[in-house]
Formats: structure tokens, sequence, C-alpha cells
């Protein structure tokens, strides 16, 4: 195995990934997180032999770890960087929100393999990225399990025989509710999603379907389908995780119980798959069933799908002002229908330009969360 980079150490992606390494005997050269947590620490023991880098400690996160790390830590997103740039390793980005772009561009320019599962790289960053690895010789390989699927539906076809791809949403807890129902939900109800567990971002935005939106230009940037030819489908059971329909009308799907370690591994070993205890699937134990989006009461893919095909600044922006707004709803300051409000509103007010670089992406990142933190303001 070649050397593992974790950046995100120790979220949801992070936690899982740890367990991947551990349980096929791996090692981790590097491990990367935002605060000096007691999980940061708890990683950095199970993993003696990683440098560790701490993006955004405070004073006392800093001296905690300075004693009981020593020379092993270093602080800021340079360390960040510096360990993305580790030479033949593979960076497995699970870092929540834009912060995560910087990193993935070092992985990339530095001919390392990008294991990515941080959304906002693709989506904030497309041109820059796809870019990058063109520049440096990288590989993008998804874990996002929606793009693993896909790819590994596309594993051994032409691309120009892709009809188009079919990403499965599970609709989140929210799924046939109305508008009106939906103008009462609280913060708990949409944490509590009924198949993956996750981060609480992408909890909400899997509730609002901006995170299908966000997957939506994803597979825009990694796959290289026009939007035209990237299609949505409610899959509540989160058992089919997408399709590839090819031009003679073969569909070919990936499916399996919802589990992110299978992604997370096929990523880290690709083109190997390696073998894991088998926990046979039972085909009867239920009903796979599908629908239409609703697009109407989850206006969030809507507006997903308008950014990715106006390209350039938009879907950053649309990212950035999306952010902002599920930590206000997470802080109770805006109701959940608001969340589209506030997207539909920066998008509407940050003006359009290209993104050739990372400091164009921070600039309509940092005016887009002004904006909605703004108009966020306004409503209070
Ligand atoms: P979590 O909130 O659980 O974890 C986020 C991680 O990122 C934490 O380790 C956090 O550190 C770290 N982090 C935050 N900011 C920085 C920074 N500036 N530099 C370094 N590390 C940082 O998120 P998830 O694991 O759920 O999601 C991570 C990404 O993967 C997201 O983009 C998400 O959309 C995507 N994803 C997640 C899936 C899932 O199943 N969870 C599925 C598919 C995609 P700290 O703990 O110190 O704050
Ligand atoms: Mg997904």
């Amino acid at each position: 195995m070649r050397p593992i980079v974790l950046l995100g150490a120790t979220g949801s992606i992070g936690s899982q990934t740890r367990d991947v390494v551990a349980r096929n005997g791996w090692d981790i050269v590097g491990l990367a997180a935002r605060s000096a947590s007691e999980e940061l620490l708890g990683a950095a023991a199970e993993f003696p032999d990683a440098s560790v880098a701490v993006a955004d400690p405070t004073d006392e996160g800093r001296r905690r770890l300075q004693s009981a790390l020593g020379a092993r830590v270093d602080f800021g997103p340079d360390a960040v960087d510096a360990l993305a740039a580790h030479s033949g390793a593979i960076v497995v980005n699970g870092i929540v929100g834009a912060a995560g772009l910087r990193a993935s561009v070092t992985a990339l320019e530095s001919g390392n393999r990008l294991a990515l599962a941080n959304k906002e790289t693709l989506v904030a960053g497309g041109p820059v990225v796809v870019a990058a690895a063109a520049r440096g010789g990288g590989e993008i390989v998804p874990i996002d399990s929606e793009h693993s699927a896909l790819w590994q539906c596309l594993v051994g076809e032409r691309r120009g025989d892709v009809r188009r791809l079919i990403l499965t949403a599970s609709g989140g807890p929210f799924r046939s509710r109305t508008p009106a129902e939906l103008e009462e939900v609280t913060v708990a109800e949409a944490l509590n999603h009924p198949t993956w567990s996750m981060g609480p971002r992408i909890t909400v935005d899997s509730a609002t379907l901006l995170n299908k939106a966000l997957e939506v230009i994803e597979a825009h940037y990694l796959f290289d389908v026009s939007y035209d030819a990237i299609d949505v489908v409610v899959h509540p059971e989160s058992i089919v995780h997408s399709m590839v329909e090819y031009v003679d009308g073969a569909i070919i799907a990936e499916l399996g119980a919802p589990d992110m370690r299978l992604p997370i591994q096929y990523a880290l070993t690709y083109p190997d798959r390696m073998s894991v205890p088998p926990n046979r699937f039972d085909f009867t134990a239920q009903n796979l069933t599908f629908y239409e989006p609703d697009t109407e009461t989850f206006r969030c893919l809507a507006l997903g799908y308008a950014a990715g095909r106006a390209g350039g600044s938009a879907p950053a922006v649309l990212n950035a002002a999306d952010e902002v707004a599920v930590a206000a709803f997470l802080e109770q300051r805006i109701g959940f229908l608001q969340i589209a409000d506030v997207i539909e509103a920066t998008l509407d007010t940050v003006e359009h330009g290209p993104v050739e670089n990372i400091a164009d992406v921070v600039a309509y990142d940092a005016e887009a969360r002004r904006v909605a933190a703004q108009w966020i303001a306004g409503t209070e």
C-alpha cells in the first residue's frame, strides 16, 4: 500500500477511513484536522508514525498537542498542505467545507492520488482542480458513495458510450413533506438522516437536497459529462448507490448496504479489490422504490443545476451561501425553508465571473459568505 495521508481525520469520513486502514493492517503517514481535539489525540496514538497537522487550534489546544506530540505536530493551513504534498501518497480528503480545496489542489499538483470526499473541492473549484490534476499528473478518485458507484459502473467502458448518469438520492428525512410542514421542522429532525450517519452539514444538505445538487456538479467535473446527461432519482432505501445508462439502453448499477467503508476502501485499493468478511445481501428483505425528485418543494436541487450550468463562480457561490445558511439553521437563526432563500438571494446578488485559480475561488467564496450573512441578518 502507498503512504496514506488522512485529512479531516476526526470526522465521519476520517474515522471510517481509520477503520478501513486499521482492519487492513495499513499505516497512515499524516493526519490533519481543524482543532486540537481528544479525537485527534486518539488518532495520533492509533497511528504513532503519522505527522499531525492542525489547521486552526486555540492557544490552549496548541500547547496541549505540543506537549503530547512534540515535533510530530505542526500548525496552520500550510502544515495541512505539507501533508497533502507527501511524495507518492494517497491523500484522503475528508475535510468539511471550502477549506478542503487548497489541500486537494496541492495533492494533485504533487502527482498524488486524491481520494476525494470533500465536495467543495470540485463544486467550488472544478476548473482549478481539473487543471491542477493535468499539471501535476495527480489522479482524482471519488469516495462519495454515488460517485464511487458511477466510477465502478464506468470501469472498462468507453466514455463515448455513456448516455446518462443517474444519481440516486435518499430524499432525506423530509421526503414526502409539503412546504407548510417543512416550515416547522426542527434542527434535531433535520439531523436525523434515515440511512446514512454523517457530519452535520452534509446531513442538513441531504434534507434540503442541496447535497444532491453538489453531487451533480461533482459528477459533471469528475466524469466530464454535461448537465443534460445527469439525472437524479429519489431512492429512499439507498441500496442502489447510482447507475450509468449506455447508448444501447443497458443500465449498470452498483448496489449494496449503505456503508461508506466500501467506497473508502476502493478509493485506496483501486484497481484492486480487497476482501472483507462476507455479509450476504438479502434481496428478499426489502423493496427498492424510486421517485421523481420534488424540485418545487426542494428548491435547492434546481438551484444547483442552474449554478452548475452557469459555471464559473456560480457553484462556489452556491456552496458558500449554503455553508452560511446551514450554520444559521443549526443555530436556529433561520428556518429550514429559508436555506434555499439564502442561496437564491446570494446567487442573484454576487456578480458572476470565471474562476481560474484558488484566489478567484476564495474571493467569490468570501463575497458569497458576506452577502449570505447580510441577508440572514436582515431577517432578524
Ligand atoms: P465532519 O464534520 O464529520 O468532519 C469534518 C472533518 O474536517 C473534521 O475532522 C474536522 O476537524 C476537519 N476540518 C474542518 N476544517 C478543516 C481545516 N480547515 N483543515 C483541516 N481539517 C479540517 O464531516 P464529514 O466527515 O461528514 O464530511 C467530510 C466531507 O466529506 C464533506 O465535504 C462531506 O460533504 C463529504 N462526504 C461525507 C460523507 C459521509 O458519509 N460523512 C459522504 C460523502 C461525502 P475538527 O474535528 O477538528 O473540526
Ligand atoms: Mg453522497
